[in-house]
């Protein structure tokens, strides 16, 4: 394993070994890596067209079992700054940051926010990755499902596409200030959607466990048979638990990701007698031209999904 993963970080600083510097000019723009594409959405907002971004781990691509390919460590390395998440979202971004040799800025959005624990981290195996852990509590890295937190993450990016390029500081404040604007009132219009919904209505079925942050803004419990990470396989007796817990719970909203696979949630929707309300967004946009090819569209239909899931009876 060492072994292998010692030849992965040759091949990919092979690949960088020479990189083709271009000459950074007054009128050239920002190159700018975002992790992931929801991530890339959020700096494409707040950089416009100052900024030319590569998105490292593509629309409906799942960045926690994501493995870097030599072309990936050549943008890093002629680029001049680089946005992650954090909250060990990005498990392969370190290694990929040094094989590259980048020595551009870094930009972590979760910094400052104060991150949720992982409710069902005792229930789950994390031997292949390692989650970001501060004393026994797992920090749940998918922030960009609480509009209220994601004020601090946007301006974060503002501040650093700003320290990066001040001649244009301006331009990423002010973008950066109507992007958290139109973020304020979409999280107000999903307040009053789910306002209509009881208590009882408000219970979710999904495949891992990426909306925590969206069941404490709204109060809805969800339930997932597979833990934080898409890595770790659900264990028979965890689903046998949540089939019995939806009978009981008479849940209604059963839902797929748009990064998992769909068996699981289709045999626990057999078991259970209980339809599958689609498909939901936790961690990739859709491809562009899609149905959620940015992150305001995407939180958009994961709320219109849920409530109408959640109002079945
Ligand atoms: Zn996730």
């Amino acid at each position: 394993m060492i072994v292998l993963r010692l030849l992965a970080i040759c091949a990919l600083a092979l690949a960088v070994a020479s990189p083709a510097h271009a000459q950074s000019g007054a009128q050239q723009k920002l190159r700018v890596i975002a992790s992931f594409s929801i991530l890339g959405d959020i700096v494409a907002q707040v950089g416009g067209e100052r900024i030319e971004l590569v998105t490292l781990v593509p629309a409906m691509g799942d960045a926690h079992v994501f493995q870097p390919t030599p072309s990936d460590a050549r943008a890093v390395a002629t680029a001049d700054v680089l946005v992650a998440n954090g909250l060990n979202f990005e498990p392969w971004l370190d290694r990929l940051v040094a094989a590259s040799g980048f020595r551009g800025r870094r930009i972590v959005a979760a910094e400052g926010i104060a991150p949720l624990a992982l409710r069902s981290a005792h229930d789950h195996d994390h031997k292949h990755d390692k989650p970001a852990k501060s004393g026994g509590r797992i920090d749940d890295p998918h922030l960009w499902h609480d509009l209220t937190r994601m004020q601090t993450y946007i301006d974060t990016i503002a501040k650093g596409l700003a320290a990066a390029d001040p001649a244009h500081a301006e331009a990423y404040r002010t973008r950066g200030a109507a992007y958290a604007a139109e973020l304020r009132a979409l999280d107000a219009w999903a307040a009053s959607e789910i306002g209509q919904l009881s208590k009882e209505q408000r219970k979710v079925i999904t495949q891992h466990d990426a909306f925590g942050y969206l069941a404490a803004r709204y109060q809805i419990v969800f339930m997932a048979p597979q833990g934080v990470t898409t890595e770790a396989e659900a264990s028979a007796e965890a689903v046998g638990r949540l089939i019995r817990q939806i009978k009981r719970e008479k849940v209604q909203a059963l839902f797929f990701e748009n990064i998992a696979n769909p068996r699981l949630i289709e045999q626990i929707a057999r078991e259970a007698k209980v339809k599958v309300g689609g498909r939901l967004y936790s961690d990739a946009l859709s491809p562009p031209g899609g149905e959620a090819d940015s992150f305001a569209k995407m939180y958009r239909l994961n709320i219109t999904r849920l409530v109408e899931a959640m109002k079945r009876d």
